[in-house]
């Protein structure tokens, strides 16, 4: 048995020195970060979108410790827009702990800030083209994988009209799917992805999304000469409020996932919370399954954390009012819209002061347990 780690203390003042309240802010909080611990920094310009208002959107990476490290931690921000501000936060705060000289071991630290930068700054879950990143890491040469349930329900989970009968009746015919087919069923063809609806949930695009062919370059240059990789990719919303939740991807069982299991205790990886009951989706395409294959010569272990936001109803809601917010009627009032937005955000990015001091405090943490795990790992 495992236990894991001890959340760090995170004071109001630390939590408002890590948290940004928009894109641009948590960029510049990171490169100030950055420029103080002495890490070298790449910036990737996304030039197929622009910054709301105008202006360049970028992922920037941040790279310390020895060239000739065997080892890396890869820390990811922003796969899914707005939930990359506790993301930014745990990275700003192992930068800052880099420059205070906190002993960190022999080991590479690849951080790579809003991976989706157009999400971060719009404060919407996809990418410009309305992809979900994390399902896009697909071997695009074999083609997109199958998913002919999906079409059954679009319709119910993307209601273009955004008013208490059309959500009702969207609603409704969910439930009956749900009734017919299970649960399981539910969760599993919802949330794995699906390559034939762009303007649908989670899809997962026609190609590779420029964040992914950005994420390549980073790991080719970043980590092609190293033989152990330690991947943390920071989501929100799953989970218990507060809590992270954690998706080992690595084969349950297997030594990865034995090695997760000892990083970060046993009793978190392994359970089967956060998705109501269900079993957990096939996903298909994951940032973890493109870090596996543009590192092909590491051994790689690695997860996407979460951090509980609210309920699988609310967020799911949030999910669809973000999507509405993107493709739907065009009848919403300038004010409805600003209230959806505020919606999408605090279910992915909570407000809340008390949210953020647990979030950071389990972040911070668990950076360090990995760290430690790739000191002893050979
Ligand atoms: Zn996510």
């Amino acid at each position: 048995m495992t236990i894991g780690f001890t959340p760090h203390h995170v004071s109001e003042a630390l939590a408002g020195a890590c948290f940004a309240a928009d894109y641009r802010s948590a960029r510049a909080r990171f490169l100030a970060a950055a420029a103080c611990a002495g890490a070298r920094v790449d910036v990737f310009v996304d030039d197929g979108a622009c910054a709301p208002g105008g202006g360049s959107l970028t992922t920037d990476v941040a790279v310390a410790g020895p060239a000739d490290a065997t080892a890396a931690l890869l820390v990811v921000s922003g796969t899914h827009g707005p939930e990359g501000f506790v993301g930014s936060a745990a990275q700003v705060a192992l930068l800052d702990a880099l420059a205070a000289g906190v002993a960190m071991p022999r080991v590479r630290i690849v951080l790579v800030h809003a991976i989706n930068p157009y999400g971060f700054a719009h404060l919407t879950r996809t990418t410009e083209n309305n992809v979900d990143l994390n399902r896009n890491f697909i071997d695009w040469s074999a083609g997109a994988p199958a998913n002919p349930a999906y079409a059954e329900v679009h319709a119910a989970l993307c209601p273009s009209v955004w008013t208490p009968e059309a959500l009702a009746a969207a609603d409704a015919a969910r439930l009956a799917w749900v009734e017919r087919n299970g649960h399981d069923a539910f969760v599993d063809m919802t949330s794995r992805g699906q390559y034939s609806h762009p303007d649908g949930l989670h899809y997962g695009g026609r190609g590779p999304e420029w964040s992914n062919r950005t994420l390549e370059a980073i790991v080719r240059r970043h980590l092609s000469a190293v033989e152990r990789i330690a991947l943390i990719d920071w989501h929100t919303a799953l989970g218990e409020r507060g809590e992270p939740f954690f998706l080992c991807f690595n084969e349950p069982g297997g030594p990865g996932w034995e090695r997760a299991c000892n990083w970060w205790g046993r009793e978190r990886v392994e359970t089967r919370g956060g998705f109501g009951g269900a079993a957990r989706p096939r996903y298909t395409g994951l940032l973890f399954h493109g870090v596996q294959r543009y590192a092909a010569q590491a051994d790689l272990t690695g997860a996407v954390i979460e951090f509980g936001t609210v309920s699988n109803d609310d967020a799911r809601r949030a999910l669809q009012a973000d999507r509405y917010l993107r493709f739907g009627d065009g009848a919403a009032t300038d004010a409805l819209r600003a209230a959806l937005r505020e919606q999408v955000l605090e279910v992915f990015a909570p407000q809340s002061l008390a949210w953020k001091r647990s979030t950071l405090g389990h972040a911070i943490a668990i950076q360090h347990a990995a760290l430690a795990g790739l000191a002893t790992w050979r």
